[in-house]
């Protein structure tokens, strides 16, 4: 039996009708159950639902055969032992730079001013700020990042956004794209030896199903 680790919310949100296209839907929908490994309607499956963070650490670690995790995760935490993801085109956003609407965010790219950027993905700010030859202190935050330029806790914020309505009603707006965000299925790289038919196999369903075959 493959197990893959699936990010909860809306990856999993997003995802639940293409495992069931490929006929992988869990037996019991994850609302109406505590249970966070999920049998499948295919018996070589099972389904692990977990923390957005931690799906690609299951794959790398090979807890999981393969999973599905977002490319922001993947950046951030540039795992080893992973195949060359194929992006499903699911659950898409942005990663960007914000700021409140009052600060001269070009004016601090200009001169150089040190920036303090809170961020739940440091690593991936860090590089983006490097390439931009910017000096930049970062505050690690896992949530409610939006309100920390208005409490003096960061000139800017690096995070997801969609619409782009949690920045607006905070007072932020949006500086910078950094990359665009998108759900991948993702092989561990010794399963995708050990267990090379099922894997290719289920890798072409899934490329096929997104249009990418
Ligand atoms: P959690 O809040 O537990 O991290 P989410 O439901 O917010 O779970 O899922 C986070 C994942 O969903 C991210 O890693 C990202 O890949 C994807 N995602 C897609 N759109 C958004 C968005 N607008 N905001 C946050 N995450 C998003
Ligand atoms: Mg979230």
């Amino acid at each position: 039996m493959l197990t893959l680790a699936i990010s909860k919310g809306r990856i999993w949100r997003d995802s639940i009708p293409l495992l069931a296209q490929l006929g992988l839907a869990p037996k019991d929908s994850a609302e109406d159950t505590r249970k966070l490994i999920l049998p499948t309607v295919n018996p070589d499956f099972r389904l692990i639902i977990a923390r957005a963070g931690d799906a690609a650490t299951f794959v790398a670690c090979g807890a999981a055969a393969a999973g599905i995790a977002g490319s922001d995760t993947l950046a951030e935490t540039a795992l080893a032992d992973i195949c060359q993801p194929l992006d499903l085109n699911l659950a898409r956003c942005r990663m960007i730079v914000a700021t409140s609407v009052d600060f001269n965010y070009d004016a601090a790219v200009r001169c150089g001013l040190p920036l303090t950027v809170a961020t739940k993905y440091v690593n991936l700010a860090r590089r983006h700020f490097a390439k931009r030859g910017m000096q930049v202190r970062f505050i690690k935050l896992h949530g409610a990042l939006e309100i920390a330029p208005q409490v003096g806790l960061a000139n800017a914020i690096v995070d997801l956004a969609d619409s782009g309505d949690s920045l607006r009603v905070n007072g932020l707006i949006e500086r910078e794209k950094i990359m665009d965000v998108s759900a991948m299925f993702i092989i561990n790289r010794a399963a995708a030896r050990r267990h090379r038919l099922a894997l290719a196999t289920l890798q072409k369903r899934f490329a096929k199903a997104v249009g990418d075959a």
